[in-house]
């Protein structure tokens, strides 16, 4: 008779797994890293990338300090002076969320500006924190309109709005953003503006514009890793967060409890430290080469980009009028299938674009290090040489001498060009 065996002891149920099904990361990628053209996420800079591998205390005086200057840095990039910037550990959906559960009180009208996929996120999640949620449908393709704005604001008085400055999902820009955020304010609204695929690649001032919420990812105009957000508050959103009475459904999300790490110095989850590294370096280099520089070099990339695609023979998925740079939209010449294109692109070429959520076109995307040169000259061709290989007559010649006279048009004759300091409210 032996003694019982004990749970701990007991042989472990799970076998382990046979080394032959176990398969080396780098068996799994390939070879050559895919160039990331899609809409996110985008490539990152070496020194984003190597303070991505750093693992340090997340409380303490180092951290105190690259928190700091994370803040820091943030105000300029937001264009705002506010002292209530917070990071959340999650994808830019999470700095959506904590705007929304932190502002929208129950019950409380919320119009959400919609006019894609991530507008209509918004909305959703005002609807799960009760909120009475009026949509606007704004007509596809077309930017949101401050005159259907203002009879919306009218007749529903809503408390909070909500609106994307670039819907990424069907490459639409409200160009109206300032004049919306101006209606919103004389109807006492708080305004919510998710910028994650915008911010740092086309003006976006949250002061002088009057949001209340700004919300930005990592992964794309800022070119850090995916996985660490922001949200930067108005005094007006403090003011009413500090004032609610009724606890929030979310603890993560808190604000109240994320400014205690993110001001206080104190505790409130472990934070996700290399990530927020990843987005000191990304900050740091967004303000060495200074918003103006940055708006530009993203307006003149976008704009040759888009001269090619059309020049080779495609055509753009959204007018001028309403079009976003930092995302475009081409429309699939009929016979061609998104994943086939997108298959032949990254095995023959190795380059990544995305399709997207259910309409006809595929998009590449221009945010962060996407906007270089030599990024797009590799991408357009890409794209021209899937495009023939599929049997679509394009003219690669034309495509890449428009693209190279276009970029050279920017640099040489700047004054026949919008690229002033505003250069992104034309763009
Ligand atoms: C990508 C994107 C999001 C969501 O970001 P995730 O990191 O995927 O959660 C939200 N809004 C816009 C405009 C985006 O482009």
């Amino acid at each position: 008779m032996g003694r019982p065996v004990s749970r701990q002891d007991r042989i472990l149920l799970m076998p382990l797994p046979a080394p032959t099904h176990l398969v080396p990361l780098d068996e799994i990628l390939p070879d050559e890293p895919l160039l990331m053209m899609g809409a996110g996420p985008v490539p990152i800079p070496a020194r984003v990338a190597m303070a991505n591998s750093i693992v340090i205390n997340h409380l303490g005086d180092t951290m105190s300090q690259i928190i700091e200057q994370v803040k820091f840095m943030s105000r300029y990039v937001f264009q705002t002076r506010s002292g209530h910037i917070l990071g959340v550990a999650g994808p830019g959906s999470a700095a959506m969320e904590m705007a929304v559960v932190n502002i929208v009180e129950p019950r409380e009208t919320v119009l959400c500006v919609c006019n894609g996929f991530f507008s209509n996120r918004l909305a959703e999640m005002a609807e799960r924190v009760e909120g009475h949620v009026v949509r606007y449908p704004v007509r596809e393709g077309q930017a949101a309109s401050p005159e259907d704005i203002g009879q919306y604001l009218d007749r529903y008085r809503p408390g909070v709005l909500t609106i994307v400055q670039g819907e990424t999902s069907n490459t639409v820009f409200n160009r109206y953003l300032p004049e919306i955020c101006a209606l919103a304010r004389d109807h006492g609204c708080l305004v919510i503006v998710d910028a994650v695929c915008t911010l740092s690649t086309m003006a976006l001032d949250m002061d002088d514009w009057g949001i209340d919420a700004v919300i930005t990812g990592g992964q794309k105009g800022l070119s850090s890793i995916p996985g660490v957000s922001l949200v930067s508050f108005s005094d007006r959103a403090w003011h009413r967060i500090t004032h609610r009475i009724d606890a929030l459904q979310h603890w993560c999300l808190d604000a109240l409890l994320a400014d205690q790490f993110w001001n206080k110095k104190a505790y409130h989850y472990t934070a996700p430290v290399s990530g927020i590294l990843a987005l000191h370096e990304a900050l740091r280099l967004i303000c060495k080469e200074t918003l103006p520089g940055r708006f530009r070099r993203h307006l003149r990339c976008s704009s040759a980009l888009q001269a090619g695609i059309e020049a080779m023979g495609l055509s753009l998925f959204t007018s001028p009028e309403a079009r976003l740079n930092s995302v475009v939209g081409i429309n699939l010449p009929t016979g061609v299938e998104s994943k086939t294109l997108l298959r032949l692109m990254s095995d023959a070429h190795r380059v990544e674009i995305s399709g997207s959520f259910g309409l006809p076109i595929v998009r590449i995307g221009q945010m962060g290090e996407q906007s270089r040169a030599h990024n797009i000259f590799r991408t357009l061709h890409a794209l021209g040489a899937s495009m023939f290989a599929l049997g679509v007559k394009v003219d690669i010649p034309a495509g890449v001498s428009a693209l190279e006279s276009t970029l050279d048009e920017y640099i040489f004759a700047p004054s026949n060009r919008p690229v002033t300091e505003k250069a992104s409210h034309v763009g």
